[in-house]
């Protein structure tokens, strides 16, 4: 599944949405120095640029304290020129990841992280969906898989990947089991699957042998090695599965073009366009 030229007709497409809307503001916040942390926020900045949305690159020393990043995204949360915010993680110990992920207005939240989100993709009615398990969905779609009625095993659970994909799944009717590190028998389960999504971020976890042939495999966990970029999947995967992303190439670039749809979709909240859920 080639996540790169997905993402390419997908970036495209937003393109003619931000022109036909006018403009389309993105602010991203960024605290500190971690180096992976820049490297996502730069390729988020870059392709936002190109899509002509107005992207402003919000960049806070370390040593800040929570109370002026909690400002910081108030101010972005009033500021009218403002559709969507992202605040990139993680953030330095001292700051409660949790105290300003709450901060963020609801309907420009496009990594879709506040609870009022989560919550509405548990009901059924997502506003804003992580964009990392929004791809995956979109690949799947893309290929022609539909989860329907199939088996479908998340290997990982965290808030802002497994979670939601599970749920995402479970939403377009696939039978859905969730794996973690305290799963007894992880290859039993995997073994089972009709779709796959590996998020733990351990090179190669799942082999050939732990893959139903024919099988959807997205492989999201990545990790950087002395070798250069690995995913959870083993490469030789693909002669057992029926598809399967590559990594890099797969998965990453089609969380970046999730995120600019978000912003699209928050800049038509924002307008009155798109009901919020609930109102
Ligand atoms: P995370 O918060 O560290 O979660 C990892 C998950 O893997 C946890 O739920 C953990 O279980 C589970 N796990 C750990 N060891 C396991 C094992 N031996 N067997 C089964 N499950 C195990 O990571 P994340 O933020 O979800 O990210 C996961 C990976 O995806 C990372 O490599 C990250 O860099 C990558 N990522 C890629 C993209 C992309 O665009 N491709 C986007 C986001 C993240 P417990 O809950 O029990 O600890």
């Amino acid at each position: 599944m080639d996540g790169k030229a997905l993402a390419t007709s997908i970036r495209a497409v937003v393109a003619e949405e931000v022109a036909a809307l006018g403009h389309v503001g993105l602010a991203t916040v960024l605290v500190g120095d971690d180096p992976a942390s820049h490297v996502y926020i730069d390729a988020k900045h870059k392709a936002a640029t190109e899509s002509g949305i107005e992207a402003r690159d919000i960049r806070i020393p370390a040593d800040a304290t929570e109370a002026e990043v909690l400002a910081t995204v108030d101010q972005l949360n009033r500021d009218e020129t403002v559709d969507g915010i992202l605040v990139q993680l993680p953030l330095p110990a001292h700051i409660d990841e949790t105290k300003v992920t709450y901060a963020v207005a609801p309907a420009k939240d496009v990594d879709g992280f506040h609870p009022v989100n989560a919550g509405n993709l548990y009901l059924g009615t997502p506003l804003h969906v992580p964009a990392t398990p929004a791809g995956c969905m979109e690949l799947l779609a893309a290929y022609g898989v539909d989860p329907k009625g199939k088996e479908a095993v998340v290997v990982g659970r965290s808030e802002i990947v497994g979670r939601p994909a599970a749920m995402l799944l479970l939403h377009a009717h696939a039978t859905v089991t969730i794996c973690h590190s305290r799963t007894v028998d992880l290859a039993a389960h995997v073994r089972r699957a009709d779709v796959v999504v590996a998020a733990v971020g351990i090179p190669g976890i799942v082999t050939p042998e732990m893959v139903k042939p024919g099988a959807a495999v997205l492989d999201v966990g990545l990790t950087r090695t002395e070798a250069g970029i690995r995913g959870d999947v083993d490469p030789a995967v693909s002669e057992v599965a029926g598809h399967l992303t590559p990594m890099p190439g797969g998965t990453g670039p089609m969380t970046i073009a999730m995120l600019l749809r978000s912003a699209v979709k928050a800049a038509r909240f924002r307008r009155g366009e798109l009901a919020f859920p609930g109102s």
